[in-house]
């Protein structure tokens, strides 16, 4: 077909190819996934903090769909804005302490349409080089310039802000923690300069929703920096165990997305039962405080491990542990070999991450025991030196 087959031959040499394979839940075991039929410790789930098989959101998701039936019908803007939703966004406003909210479909919807709703030809979007695939995407749809800056590198962004300080409508966005490698965005640096230079701050709690600040609220909040920020962005896939997203703001933000965010306006809402699974959610995040503390303290642990025993992992204070092994057939092979000792994580490899850097990407949840992650850096030293990743 046109060449496809050959790129993808090649794709497959290169140790690049990307497949889908089938994972089942555990009942009972969120920490845990099947994997044909073999029992398998979960050590790739963004369900930090071990909410997806929570009994009450289960049963509030259970309990509307008899009511409300399986799906919306409709865009929000047509008959598909059910009664769940005016009540999670209070919530959200008020877990966030901000005028309004807007929940979309999933992160990447929120991501690309909101940029694409804040900026247009002409304008100019600031981002990291590292931020995530969906916020990319709505710089390239949006026409705006897009300047990106050198990861975490506060003077290339002061560089390009100066660069373009003409411009009528400068936005900056961030990831507040980076996917692929757990560490945070300089928010502190980033708020004083958009401060300095009269832009928008946009930033995606995606991985920190949920996982700091007392309540939850995220990354910017035990930074004590959410009234910097324009636009507050983050999912209910991740910390939330649901799936969905949230942008959090002032009021206009609000009224201006309903006008301007072409995947609310043209996308058919999420179904009522997962919006009511959402409520309950955003009460056990909020309530959640112990879960996080343990989450972060396991991290650092397992991490600590890791890098005192000879790996190249990626400094932070986050649930996400990248191991990087450089080599993207080592990285395939490192996460096979981990599979046959009973864990699942996977290899991350270019295009997600640049050239030379593929990894093991861990990312721990609530649900995982200190014995289990010792049990299992055991075993992650043990692959490292079999692949001659750690020295013998
Ligand atoms: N932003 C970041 C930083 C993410 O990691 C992700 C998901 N991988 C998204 C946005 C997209 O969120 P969702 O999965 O809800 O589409």
């Amino acid at each position: 077909m046109n060449g496809l087959e050959n790129e993808l031959e090649s794709l497959q040499n290169e140790g690049l190819e990307r497949t889908i394979r089938t994972c089942s839940n555990v009942p009972g075991k969120p920490g845990y996934t099947l994997r044909k039929d073999r029992l398998l410790l979960n050590l790739s789930s963004n369900d930090y903090l071990g909410l997806a098989q929570h009994p009450k959101i289960i049963e509030s998701m259970r309990d509307v769909l008899l009511l409300e039936g399986a799906g919306a019908g409709a865009s929000r803007l047509i008959t598909g804005n059910r009664g769940p939703y005016d009540r999670l966004e209070e919530s959200l406003a008020a877990w966030q302490n901000c005028e309004a909210a807007l929940v979309f479909a999933n992160g990447y919807m929120a991501n690309s349409g909101v940029i694409r709703a804040l900026a247009g030809r002409g304008d100019v979007v600031f981002s990291d080089r590292l931020n995530h695939a969906s916020i990319v995407d709505g710089i390239v749809m949006s026409r705006a310039e897009h300047a990106r800056y050198r990861h975490n590198d506060m003077e290339h962004l002061r560089h390009l802000l100066n660069k373009y300080r003409d411009r009528p409508r400068k936005l900056i966005v961030t990831d507040a923690v980076f996917s692929m490698d757990g560490d945070q965005a300089h928010l502190r640096e980033i708020a004083a300069l958009k401060r300095e230079y009269g832009a928008m701050l946009m930033v995606d709690e995606a991985h920190s929703g949920g996982v700091y600040g007392v309540h939850g609220e995220g990354l910017c909040h035990e930074l004590g920096l959410h009234d910097e920020v324009d636009v507050h962005m983050g999912t209910f896939s991740k910390s939330f165990g649901v799936y969905g997203a949230y942008v959090t703001g002032s009021r206009t933000l609000i009224r201006w997305l309903v006008n301007k965010a072409r995947p609310l306006i043209y996308s058919t809402a999420l179904p009522p039962a997962i919006v009511a699974g959402i409520g309950i959610a955003l009460e056990l995040v909020q309530a959640g405080h112990e879960r996080r503390q343990y989450l972060l303290s396991a991290s650092k642990l397992f991490r600590s491990s890791l890098g005192n025993a000879g790996f190249q992992v990626a400094e932070g204070n986050s649930p996400i542990v990248p191991v990087i092994v450089g080599d993207n057939h080592t990285a395939l092979r490192f996460s096979e070999m981990l599979e046959t000792d009973g864990i699942a994580a996977s290899a991350i490899r270019p295009p997600t991450v640049p050239d030379g850097t593929a990894r093991i990407r861990f990312s721990l949840t609530e649900a995982h025991t200190e014995q289990e992650l010792i049990d299992a850096i055991a075993k992650i030293c043990r692959v490292g030196h079999q692949l001659g990743v750690l020295e013998t």
